[in-house]
């Protein structure tokens, strides 16, 4: 069975280069009926924050990847112990009880020489390996090529010459990423790593240690780095936000998945997919060979299509973290009927919130531009005349509003805009939101009048 993991380290936010590489991973996983990993890598204790690890999981859920199973790295010390201890008695790793002093006098030579510092094996065939003296542990790197496949690099080679005899636990007991890191996913039964090309220098070590400990590789997928604008690799300087701060900023979680998704992966030239079609099409033969740029326009753009095919209720479910108070008091069912006439056009659920205010809250101000443009060029007596239309409608259909406008345009000559602006004005003053019949039908007649009433008792006798 497929299983794959995400292996975030808890020493700051998830950021949308992590999430990129969960969502590959969960993505795998479901495309293949596997199970999708969570592992926290909290075994640097001093940077590791409870803080950043509770958001780190609440980000992943507020996305929708919800792993099958979760295991945290600081409780796991007694089974990394048993692996290296197997690794010693087996001639594979050694204690190593070189100074601070002699490395670094070793690594001036070795610079001076022009060679690149690496460990020199002092410490390989000791005739003593006391335990209670203080120690780091070290694997016997073997002199042999290091070569693994991976998805999007093809085959890759590695001289044994570019590393040196690296240390798996430190002198005060805890173990590096990569040996803990490869313990896990044997343990844990991975059969896919799929992460960041950054770490395939570490996956040749981890290679070596996979041969030492006589296991089976996983199968690898090195997924090209984010890029922002300048083309420099995508950090928080090219306005990269933390994954929470894309909810704050009213983005659906699917969309940036979407985005996410296509920022590494292609499926011909489509941009937008859903929940099934992306678990569909997903396969690690698509992933792409390049890097991608980030571009927070698109990833509006692709928000506001998923605005588009989410039902009004779901986006209900969204907008009320962004609705005030005063809009919470009304019914759901008034309030999806307000956004039915406005998510088509908004882009984020920040703007949707904002748009649709007016169905609940009485503007207080009227937008100066707009009333010089549409309320002070002598249109008052056809509006006057439109409001005793309206009066005398029930305001259960667009069609008969339809009429009363049709009507009204017809006796005074006028275009269409010439009315509907100024009632636009009245119902949520400002010249720009949702169709003006269906805004009237949800608003209903008494608050409609009552708006355009005020309106032009403002302009004309205020
Ligand atoms: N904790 C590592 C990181 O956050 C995990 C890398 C991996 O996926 O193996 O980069």
């Amino acid at each position: 069975m497929v299983k794959t993991r995400f292996a975030p380290s808890p020493t700051g936010y998830l950021h949308i280069g992590g999430l990129r590489t969960a969502i590959f991973n969960y993505l795998f996983a479901k495309a293949n009926g596997g199970e999708f990993i969570l592992r926290i890598e909290d075994t640097d204790r001093e940077r590791s924050k409870d803080e950043y690890m509770q958001a780190i999981l609440e980000s992943l859920k507020w996305c929708g990847l919800e792993w099958n199973d979760i295991c945290f790295q600081s409780k796991r010390n007694e089974i990394y112990e048993r692996y290296m201890n197997k690794l010693i008695e087996e001639g594979k790793a050694y204690r190593c009880y070189c100074s601070k002093e002699r490395l670094e006098q070793l690594k001036k030579e070795q610079l001076t020489r022009g060679e690149n510092p690496h460990y020199d094996g002092h410490c390989r065939n000791l005739k003593e390996y006391p335990l209670d003296k203080s120690h780091v542990v070290r694997i016997k790197l073997p002199e042999e090529h290091i070569d693994f496949h991976d998805y999007v690099h093809g085959d890759l080679h590695f001289s044994y010459k570019e590393f040196d005899d690296f240390i798996i636990r430190r002198s005060d007991g805890s173990f590096m990423y990569n040996f803990t890191n490869v313990i896990d996913d044997i343990e844990c039964g991975v059969t896919h790593v799929i992460r960041g090309d950054d770490h395939l220098t570490n996956t040749a070590k981890q290679v070596v240690l996979y041969r030492l400990l006589g296991k089976k590789l996983p199968e690898y997928a090195h997924v090209p780095m984010i890029l922002g604008e300048d083309k420099a690799r995508l950090s928080k300087r090219h306005g990269a936000k933390s994954v929470l701060e894309y909810r704050k900023m009213g983005i659906l979680p699917v969309a940036l998945v979407n985005y996410m998704l296509r920022l590494g992966f292609s499926y011909g030239d489509k941009e937008i997919f859903t929940w099934e079609e992306m678990i569909k099409h997903f396969s690690l033969d698509r992933l792409n060979k390049s890097s991608a740029v980030f571009n927070s326009d698109k990833l509006i753009w692709v928000n506001s299509e998923h605005m588009k095919m989410v039902t009004p209720k779901d986006i209900l479910d969204y907008l009320k973290d962004f609705l005030d108070e005063k809009c919470l008091k009304f019914s759901d069912d008034y309030l999806i009927e307000a956004i039915k006439t406005r998510q088509t056009k908004a882009q984020t659920l920040v703007e949707l919130a904002d748009e649709i205010r007016f169905y609940c809250v009485e503007p207080i101000e009227y937008e100066e531009k707009g009333i010089k443009k549409y309320l002070k060029s002598g249109v008052r007596e056809p509006l006057e005349y439109l409001y005793k239309k309206l009066e005398k409608s029930d305001f259960s259909n667009e069609d008969d509003l339809k009429k009363v406008f049709d009507d009204t345009m017809e006796r005074f000559g006028l275009k269409m805009v010439k009315l509907a602006q100024p009632v636009r004005i009245a119902l949520t003053g400002r010249t720009i939101g949702p169709g003006i019949y269906e805004m009237l039908v949800v608003l209903g007649k008494d608050e409609s009048l009552k708006r355009f009433r005020k309106l032009l008792d403002v302009v004309y006798s205020g």
